[in-house]
């Protein structure tokens, strides 16, 4: 989930519909346009989770818990809707266990999308192919990147 922006291809205009972010977040710098296949240089919206700096990294946990917290709050809204409707007194007696399985709902979304997001980045950076392409497209300089795959022991 993010603020949507529309992001179209330099060469042939093509829309690229379900771009929805407007901040800098972890993942792949660069995609093939999907009409023209022309390469894209997507830098100024996504970089892997180790190039992103301090402050982008700190956006991109913040939009992570809000995201978790887009999603489980109509969940709990809606176990709340169905319990109720089943069983009005044990709605009100387990009050607490809705915020309970708020809380613990959104804690573990937010683990898991983190733990998605550098465990894919883990995964392309450890292909040798890639990163050659991070580094031959000035995505990363080679120093950069060797510090980077020794400080997580990446190897290919
Ligand atoms: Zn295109």
């Amino acid at each position: 989930m993010g603020v949507y922006r529309k992001l179209s291809c330099p060469k042939c205009k093509y829309v690229i519909e379900n771009w929805g972010i407007a901040y800098q977040v972890a993942g792949q710098p660069y995609m093939n346009c999907p009409n023209c296949e022309a390469n894209l240089d997507l830098r100024s919206y996504v970089k892997e989770w180790f190039l992103l700096n301090t402050w982008s990294k700190i956006g991109w946990i913040l939009r992570s818990l809000y995201t978790s917290v887009f999603y489980m709050l109509p969940a709990t809204v809606i176990l709340y809707v169905v319990i109720d409707y089943f069983n009005e007194q044990l709605a009100r007696e387990i009050n607490w266990g809705f915020a309970w399985f708020l809380l613990i709902g959104i804690i573990i979304l937010f683990i898991l999308s983190m733990y998605w997001d550098i465990s894919q980045s883990i995964k392309r950076l450890s292909d040798k192919e890639y990163v050659k392409i991070l580094i031959d497209r000035g995505f990363t300089s080679e120093e950069k990147m060797n510090k980077v795959l020794s400080k997580y022991k990446i190897s290919f």
